[in-house]
């Protein structure tokens, strides 16, 4: 075994003791107190200077003995209002919360890596900069980047990674260009004018019109968008009348718009529902009005960055053929990092259906394979030492 999958073996026990702490005691977004001091304290443990950003954020830096560039490694603190299904040891003691998409995981390996990563400032031409960022569900990432954690000192690249139950356990994701989607929700609101449904001639019917705005909108994504460019419009909810005899004044509509690609003034498949839902909805008589917001751009993957996390995820699996290149269409506010710097987000196979590790993100029986930790502490302590001995400051 070589010296650093040894040092990581030696606390490999730590590791999981972490997670499973920060699972016992999840926190919702921007509310991670007990989370925050735990990171805190574990890092000044081990001569780390640290400092608060956006509230709950915490931030850690590494200086090497020698000068370099300024690396920023990722990890999120934020749990989800589910009510845990799982039955174990270690299981949520707070009602209606829980860490359903793994971030008590990257907290934890987050802080091994530091750890390890603090006892070997000699090797480090550069700084390590440790970010433990709160509300990632809500795009938590951009408080703390209006809050300067970009800067002082500033930063030349970001990695982060998530641990992945889509992906079995001990392969590792990685690929250039967008990984994961730009998305954006909506809210469409259709008028018409209500009657009784004996009478339908004399009301303006908002159902039959919202109907065919959720039926012709699936045309944008296969024929006024290039299928070359994923994107994908779901609706997550129609809402309209109260009783089988009346025709409602109002329906709403609200969805989801996910891309895998920067959109442009040319493709902007937002724009195009808009537009799509005011003309369709006028065929019908009908008003409409159509209200959105971002929520995530997509997360792309420098090319460079890549090459570095592919070579050191090599090392962390002992082979290439575990590698895997994965993108898919949920997001993630790392993306706000990886839109000012260079960066690179890396999925940490963790389903393992013997281990009850392989229900989706967001589930309330998700959990992770523990026996996977090890290797992502690894995976970020040799991406940093590669990176520091390759990348070029441009
Ligand atoms: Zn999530
Ligand atoms: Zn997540």
């Amino acid at each position: 075994m070589d010296e650093i999958k040894e040092k990581v073996a030696s606390i490999t026990e730590e590791v999981i003791a972490l997670r499973r702490d920060f699972h016992a005691h999840p926190e919702l977004g921007f509310e991670e107190h007990r989370t925050a001091g735990k990171v805190e304290e574990y890092l000044q443990n081990y001569n780390i200077a640290v400092k608060r950003v956006a509230g709950t954020g915490v931030v850690g830096l590494i200086e090497g003995t020698k000068p370099g560039p300024v690396l920023l490694l990722r990890a999120d603190l934020d749990a989800l209002p589910v009510e845990e299904a799982n039955d174990v040891s270690y299981c949520s003691e707070c009602p209606g919360v829980m860490h359903a998409c793994g971030h008590d995981a990257h907290t934890a390996i987050l802080l091994g890596a530091a750890r390890i990563l603090s006892s070997m400032r000699e090797k480090l031409a550069g700084s390590i900069k440790l970010v433990f960022q709160p509300n990632e569900e809500n795009a938590g990432a951009l408080t703390m980047i209006d809050e300067g954690v970009l800067e002082d000192p500033p930063v030349d690249a970001a990695m982060g990674l998530h641990v992945w139950t889509p992906l079995p356990s001990g392969k590792i994701g990685v690929c250039s260009g967008a990984v994961m989607g730009g998305l954006e929700i909506f809210k469409i609101t259709v008028k018409g004018v209500g009657g009784h449904t004996g009478y339908p001639e004399a009301a303006v019917d908002p159902i039959i019109a919202a109907s065919d705005i959720v039926l012709s909108a699936q045309r944008i994504q296969t024929r006024e968008i290039s299928l070359a460019k994923p994107t994908v419009i779901v609706f997550g909810s129609i809402s309209g009348g109260t009783k089988a005899n009346i025709i409602p004044d109002t329906v709403t509509l609200e969805g989801s718009v996910r891309t895998l690609y920067a959109d442009s003034e040319e493709i902007n498949p937002m724009k195009k529902l808009e537009s799509l839902a005011v003309r369709v909805a006028a065929v019908h008589g009908c008003e409409c009005e159509v209200e959105w917001y971002r929520e995530n751009i997509p997360l792309v993957n420098d090319t460079e960055l890549v090459r570095l996390a592919s070579a050191a995820a090599c090392e962390v699996t002992g082979s290439e053929s575990d590698l895997n290149a994965l993108s898919c269409m949920a997001s993630e506010d790392f993306s706000e990092f990886s839109s000012r710097v260079p960066g690179v987000f890396v999925f940490l196979g963790t389903g393992n259906e013997k281990k009850q590790s392989h229900y989706p993100h967001h589930n309330p029986r998700f959990n992770i394979d523990e026996d996977t930790l090890p290797l992502g502490v690894e995976l970020f302590i040799r991406f940093a030492l590669r990176f520091f001995d390759e990348w070029e400051v441009k």
